[in-house]
């Protein structure tokens, strides 16, 4: 089996200023991190001023390619200027701008129709989890876009994992909550494709640290991290990369 390369991306949210754009292009020009894909998500109007560093991605992007919606960005504009990724699905997007399954599945269909490498996230509240329906929510999430894509669509892209009651809030799942769920993600890839199941990367988030990354990331069918908070700081960010790196 091909082993699956890390990828670390930062999601830095409504956050971040020219000078941080600034800070983390010479921090990561000045790292060696050969067996890891580093990638920001910084705020759209920050994407072209990177002009070197890490790889970039959007944090959202339009469901229309154009027209009368104001505030949006699409997703050919986001890769005119040198994104790479998109995240689709964020739970703060299904959560406080009501995007749900299909919503999400559409955005993830115009990323590819614009070049771009959609990061789908996946996970489950508190109370789904403590209702003992994770599985079928998880499942559910996954389902819709297979529907609108098919499983030919996910051999570029990305799957993050993130429990939404880890986000934001300090509380980590266990390595071994999040390979559960990692394990079931890519057990489902499986019954519809093999090779698509052994190749997806499969990344965790929900208050990944410089202490939390390292055992996460030795789990089988964790491939690096989806991380927020930790993303802002750039020795921190590193320090994470650098645990993907092994
Ligand atoms: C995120 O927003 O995707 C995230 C994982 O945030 P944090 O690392 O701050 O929990």
């Amino acid at each position: 089996m091909a082993q699956r390369r890390k990828l670390v991306a930062g999601n830095w949210k409504l956050n971040g200023s020219l000078s941080l754009v600034s800070l983390f292009e010479k921090g990561l020009d000045n790292v060696n991190l050969p067996n890891v894909d580093v990638v920001i998500c910084p705020p759209a109007v920050y994407i072209p001023s990177f002009k070197s560093g890490p790889v970039l991605g959007g944090q959202n992007l339009a469901v229309n390619d154009c027209g009368a919606f104001t505030g949006e960005i699409s997703g050919e504009q986001l890769a005119s200027v040198g994104a790479k990724y998109v995240i689709v699905g964020h739970s703060e997007r299904r959560e406080l701008f009501f995007e749900d399954n299909q919503l999400v599945a559409a955005k993830f269909a115009r990323a590819q129709n614009a070049g771009l490498v959609p990061i789908l996230c996946v996970g489950e509240s508190l109370e789904t989890r403590k209702s003992g329906d994770l599985f079928a929510f998880i499942n559910a999430q996954l389902q819709a876009v297979l529907d609108l894509v098919g499983i030919s669509g996910f051999t570029n892209a990305i799957v993050a994992y993130e429990p939404i009651w880890a986000i934001g809030t300090g509380e980590t799942a266990t390595p071994a909550q999040a390979q559960e769920v990692h394990e079931f993600i890519r057990a489902w890839f499986a019954k519809h494709d093999q090779a698509c199941a052994e190749s997806v990367k499969i990344l965790y988030g929900g208050s990944v640290n410089a202490s939390t990354a390292p055992e996460l990331f030795a789990q089988p069918d964790i491939d690096g991290g989806l991380v927020g908070g930790a993303s802002l700081k750039l020795e921190e960010f590193i320090t994470i990369c650098t645990a993907a790196n092994k």
